[in-house]
């Protein structure tokens, strides 16, 4: 018998499977291509949401335990970087918002209070300010990488998940001849099909970006932010986005997202640039802005780990050690992100 299988491989399952593997338990994993959310990430973490300066959700705690966990990754390659994030204020109030906020205690680690001006090509009458402890993770990569890994190791299989094949033992639960003594699902907004967990208040948001290249950008090791990020890809490429919407749920890029992005890329950036690609994935988001972490009401061998939103990166880690924790110490979980909050949907 096995200790977990995991269904579904984002940023989710992988952070799962790293800390089960850092746990030495035994665990299988089984992924389809269905939802592209964490294929097509930014994977930018940034404490600070950059609108009106508020720091981002619990980013005192999450920020150093995501920089320490995902540095584990960087042995072969770096899927994982310092990168400043440099704001573009868009007027004189802003400007001053910023500075007021680089005063405050909490987020003084986090801004720069000095005031920048920037190589890259531009369009702005303003100045900008340096987000510090910006680290970017290269998502895609990664996800390639592990999965290659635990292919290797017999322990990734590339399916669709078939609830209907999951049997109940007394103790443990059977899938496909094999026993598991859990299952956690991490399947993103495809949790819609979850017969288990579907009851759950988890609402999809797409998002896309552009995939754009300029020679004459100048901002090759640097994110800027103005009203999207542009985030580099290496070789002068370049990705502009995100989008949200809540509707059409799918990861088909849409030709309206293309040209508010592109009228947008237009305002923001004083060079030629090329398009070359359009991307686009949808966001397990909860109402209450938290993730949803737990166990099932009545199968107590089923878990999710689910709802991360527009933050995923950051959260990951430390919600995936929360799940662990729970499952095989039998602490307590954090209550904002427990899913007993949302009992009282269950029929
Ligand atoms: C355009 C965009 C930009 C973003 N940028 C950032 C960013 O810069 N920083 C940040 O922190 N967050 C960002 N996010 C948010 C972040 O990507 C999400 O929070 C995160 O990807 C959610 O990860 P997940 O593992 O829960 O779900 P997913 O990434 O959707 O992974 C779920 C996996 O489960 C599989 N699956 C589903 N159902 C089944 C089944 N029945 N059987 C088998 N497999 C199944 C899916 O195919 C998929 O592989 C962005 C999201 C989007 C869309």
């Amino acid at each position: 018998m096995k200790d977990v299988l995991i269904v579904g491989f984002g940023i989710a399952g992988l952070t799962l499977a790293k800390r089960l593997e850092l746990k030495s338990k035994t665990f299988d994993i089984i992924s389809d291509e269905s939802q592209q959310s964490s294929k097509v990430a930014g994977g930018v973490l940034n404490p600070v949401a950059l609108k009106r300066y508020n720091l981002a959700w619990n980013a005192e705690k999450l920020m150093p335990e995501a920089i320490q966990f995902y540095s584990q990754f960087n042995q072969n390659s770096t899927y994982f970087e310092a990168i400043t994030v440099y704001k573009l204020f868009s007027s004189i109030e802003d400007q001053n918002n910023w500075i007021v906020a680089s005063d405050q205690p909490r987020l003084e680690p986090f801004l720069n209070s000095k005031i920048q001006s920037l190589d890259a090509q531009v369009q702005t009458n303003f100045k900008s300010g340096e987000v510090l402890q910006s680290h970017l993770l290269h998502l895609k990569n990664l996800l390639q990488n592990e999965k290659l890994r635990y292919s290797e190791s017999s322990q990734f299989f590339s399916n669709t998940f078939r609830y209907e094949r999951l049997s109940f033992n007394r103790t443990n639960v059977e899938y496909l001849g094999v026993e598991y003594k859990s299952v956690v699902f991490c399947e993103g907004f495809g949790v819609a099909e979850n017969p288990f967990f579907n009851w759950l208040p988890i609402y999809g948001n797409k998002g896309e970006y552009l995939i754009f290249k300029s020679e004459r950008l100048n901002a090759n090791s640097t994110i800027l932010k103005s009203r999207n990020f542009i985030i580099p890809l290496g070789n002068d490429l370049y990705k502009y986005g995100a989008t949200y919407s809540r509707e059409g749920l799918n990861d088909k890029p849409s030709q309206e997202a293309r040209m508010d992005l592109e009228s947008k890329l237009s305002e923001m950036i004083d060079c030629d640039f090329e398009i070359v690609d359009q991307v686009a994935g949808v966001r397990p988001t909860v109402r209450d802005r938290k993730p949803i972490v737990g166990q099932h009401p009545e199968h107590k061998n089923l878990f999710i780990l689910n709802g991360f939103g527009s933050r995923g990166v950051m959260a990951a880690p430390h919600l995936s050690k929360q799940l662990i924790d729970f499952i095989f110490e039998n602490k307590e979980m954090d209550k904002e992100i427990s899913l007993s909050r949302f009992l009282k949907f269950y029929a």
